[in-house]
C-alpha cells in the first residue's frame, strides 16, 4: 500500500468509541441521571464534534464562535452548554430561551439574564452558576491555579457567590438550577473530583439549594498508563454527591475533553533530513512541536518509530539525536533520542495521545494545517484535507489600492 503523505493526524474510531462508552457506562453505573457535554475547545474538528453528537453529547462551548460552530454542525440551542467568561448576549439569550444550559460567569451576564427575564415574564429561566472556590486548600499542590485564585465564576470564599445567589433570588422567574464547578488541576486525580463533589454538597447544604444539575466540568485523565480512568472517578464522585443530592432530582453533567480523545489520536511524521553540527545529530522531521505541543509545556512525548523501507541494514547506535521540527524556530525541537539506532530519511515518528489541545491550537506557521484521517476496520478516511494557500487566503483581499 502506498504510504500517505506525512504529516497527518489519525483518529482511531474504535478507541474513541471505547472511551466514550467507558465514560457513559461508568456514569450509568454510578449516577444514572447524567449528561455529557463535549468540550469544543479541546478539539473541535468537525468530524469529532459530529461523532460525539451522534453518541448523545451536548456541545460545551465557551465563545460565540464555538456556539456558531455547534449550530453550524447541527446542534440545537437546547443541546448546548454555554460556559466561560466570554459569552455573547444574543447567543446567551437563545440558549436560555430554547432550554439549553447556561452557566453564569459574571455580573454582566446576570444583567443580561435580568433583562431577558423581564422581557419574558411568563417564562421561567433555570440557570447554572460557575463557582470559584479554593480547591487548592482541599488538594494541596494539585491545582493549576495553586495558591493564587482561579479566574472564573463567583468566588465562594469572598462572598461573591452568596451575593450572586441573592441577586438571582430577587428575579421572580429565575431559579438557580445548577452549579458549575469545573476546576483545572495538574494532577487530574480522583481526589480532585471527590473534593469538587464535596464542595457541591457543601454549597447545597449551606444555601439550601434544590438543583437540577451539578456540572463537574472536565479535566479527567484518560489513556495514560498508571493514571485514573473514567471508572475510577465516578464511584468516588457519586459517593460524595449522595450525601446531599439524589440522582432522582439532580443530574450529573460532565464535560470531558482531553480524556476522551487523547488515546485515540496519533500524529504521523517523517524524517526528511539529518545533519551533524558540533557533535550533535539533528533529525529533521516534517512535523513540528507546534503541531503536538503548541503551548510548549510538554517535557516528554509518547511515540514509536517505524523504520523506512530503505533501511534494512543494522544501524549504529548514536549517543544523542535531537528530533526537530520543520519550522525555522530554534525551539522547535521535540525530544532527544539517546543511545538509540540512527534515524534516517524515510523513517516515521508517530506520536501518541495527541488528541487534546493540539489540532485546536495549531498555528498556521510556515506549513498549513495537516490532514486528519479516521481509521476504522483498517480503512483510512480523510476527514480534513491538508490546508493549502486556497484555505489560507480565504476571506483575505490583496488588491493594492
Ligand atoms: C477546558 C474545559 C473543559 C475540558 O477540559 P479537559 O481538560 O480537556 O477535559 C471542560 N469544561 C470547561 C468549563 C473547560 O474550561
Amino acid at each position: 500500500m502506498k504510504q500517505l503523505q506525512t504529516p497527518y493526524f489519525v483518529i482511531e474510531e474504535p478507541i474513541l468509541e471505547q472511551y466514550y462508552d467507558m465514560l457513559t457506562n461508568s456514569l450509568a453505573q454510578n449516577w444514572k441521571n447524567f449528561l455529557v457535554g463535549y468540550s469544543f475547545k479541546t478539539n473541535s474538528l468537525p468530524w469529532l464534534v459530529s461523532y460525539v453528537k451522534k453518541k448523545g453529547a451536548y456541545a460545551e462551548v465557551v465563545s460565540k464562535d464555538e456556539y456558531d460552530l455547534a449550530k453550524f454542525l447541527g446542534y440545537t440551542d437546547s443541546e448546548i452548554i454555554y460556559n466561560g467568561p466570554y459569552k455573547e448576549k444574543e447567543s446567551f439569550c437563545n440558549v436560555l430561551l430554547q432550554g439549553g444550559i447556561v452557566n453564569l460567569d459574571s455580573m454582566q451576564e446576570i444583567g443580561w439574564l435580568a433583562d431577558l427575564a423581564d422581557q419574558y415574564k411568563d417564562r421561567s429561566f433555570p440557570v447554572g452558576i460557575r463557582v470559584n472556590f479554593d480547591l487548592e486548600s482541599m488538594c494541596p499542590g494539585e491545582t493549576t491555579m495553586g495558591e493564587e485564585s482561579g479566574r472564573f465564576g463567583f468566588c465562594y470564599e469572598t462572598g461573591k457567590f452568596a451575593k450572586a445567589l441573592g441577586i438571582l433570588a430577587d428575579l421572580p422567574n429565575v431559579t438557580v438550577a445548577g452549579l458549575h464547578l469545573h476546576s483545572s488541576s495538574k494532577s487530574r486525580s480522583v481526589q480532585v473530583f471527590r473534593s469538587i463533589a464535596r464542595m457541591a454538597c457543601r454549597l447545597g447544604a449551606e444555601f439550601n439549594l434544590s438543583l437540577n444539575y451539578i456540572d463537574l466540568g472536565g479535566g479527567y485523565c484518560g489513556g495514560m498508563d498508571g493514571r485514573p480512568e473514567y471508572p475510577d472517578y465516578f464511584p468516588a464522585v457519586a459517593e460524595e454527591l449522595h450525601k446531599y443530592f439524589s440522582p432522582r432530582q439532580t443530574m450529573l453533567i460532565v464535560e470531558p475533553g482531553i480524556s476522551l480523545i487523547s488515546k485515540c489520536t496519533t500524529f504521523v511524521t517523517s524524517v526528511f533530513d539529518t545533519r551533524d553540527i558540533k557533535g550533535t545529530r539533528y533529525v529533521m522531521t516534517d512535523g513540528s512541536r507546534f503541531n503536538i505541543d503548541p503551548t510548549m509545556i510538554k517535557s516528554s512525548h509518547l511515540f514509536h518509530i517505524e523504520s523506512g523501507p530503505d533501511h534494512l541494514l543494522p544501524r549504529p547506535v548514536l549517543t544523542r539525536q535531537v528530533i526537530s521540527g520543520f519550522t525555522c524556530m530554534e525551539v522547535d525541537r521535540l525530544f532527544t533520542y539517546e543511545q538509540q539506532p540512527e534515524l534516517a530519511p524515510g523513517d516515521r515518528i508517530i506520536y501518541e495521545n495527541v488528541g487534546g489541545y493540539t489540532m485546536s491550537l495549531n498555528p498556521l506557521f510556515i506549513q498549513y494545517f495537516p490532514a486528519v484521517y479516521v481509521r476504522k476496520e483498517n480503512v483510512m478516511k480523510m476527514v480534513r484535507q491538508k490546508w493549502t494557500p486556497a484555505e489560507y487566503v480565504q476571506k483575505s483581499q490583496w488588491d493594492t489600492l
